[in-house]
């Protein structure tokens, strides 16, 4: 079956038991989790979250780029989110990721991607630090919103918090 068959039949299924109609859209337990797009991690899972419980904001790295800052500000300002946390992983592509080599397909394939900034990183531990310097700084949000920074171990399913 194609992939797209076979994840609506999946869907026909979910909805047709489906009892969440009456969930509301701000966060239950008033957080937002910013982390990496891998595949690996299933941050509602490894954090025990209920649907409606939290935002989760994903991207490659997990990091807080502008776009999360502006997710962030629309998950506290308007569905009363209080605190984000920010969750990094042991193994990420982003730690090896050679954004010459990414331009290089890309310029392969006919686009120039010389300005496009993929935001590799070196340092697991430092990259958590600055994303939440970047929500503590950021002026979209109080200083009463708290972040705070984790590595998930994709080896062990554990989280360590980042100080
Ligand atoms: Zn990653």
């Amino acid at each position: 079956m194609p992939l797209k068959e076979e994840l609506l039949s999946a869907n026909a299924a979910h909805a047709a038991g489906f009892t969440n109609a009456e969930l509301a859209a701000p966060p239950t337990r008033k957080v937002a989790i910013v982390t990496c797009m891998d595949a690996r991690l299933d941050p509602a899972r490894f954090l025990g979250l209920a649907v409606g419980d939290a935002h989760v904001i994903r991207n490659a790295g997990g990091l807080v780029t502008d776009d999360a800052l502006r997710s962030l500000a629309i998950s506290h300002w308007q569905l009363g989110t209080r605190e984000v946390f920010v969750i990094a992983h042991t193994e990420c592509g982003l730690l090896t990721l050679d954004a010459e080599e990414l331009r290089g397909k890309l310029a392969a394939a006919g686009v120039d991607a010389g300005d496009v900034d993929f935001k590799p990183f070196r340092d697991l531990e430092e990259s958590v630090r600055e994303s939440v310097r970047r929500v503590r700084e950021s002026q979209l949000l109080p200083a009463s919103f708290e972040a705070t920074g984790f590595v998930y171990d994709v080896r062990t399913g554990r989280l360590r918090e980042v100080r």
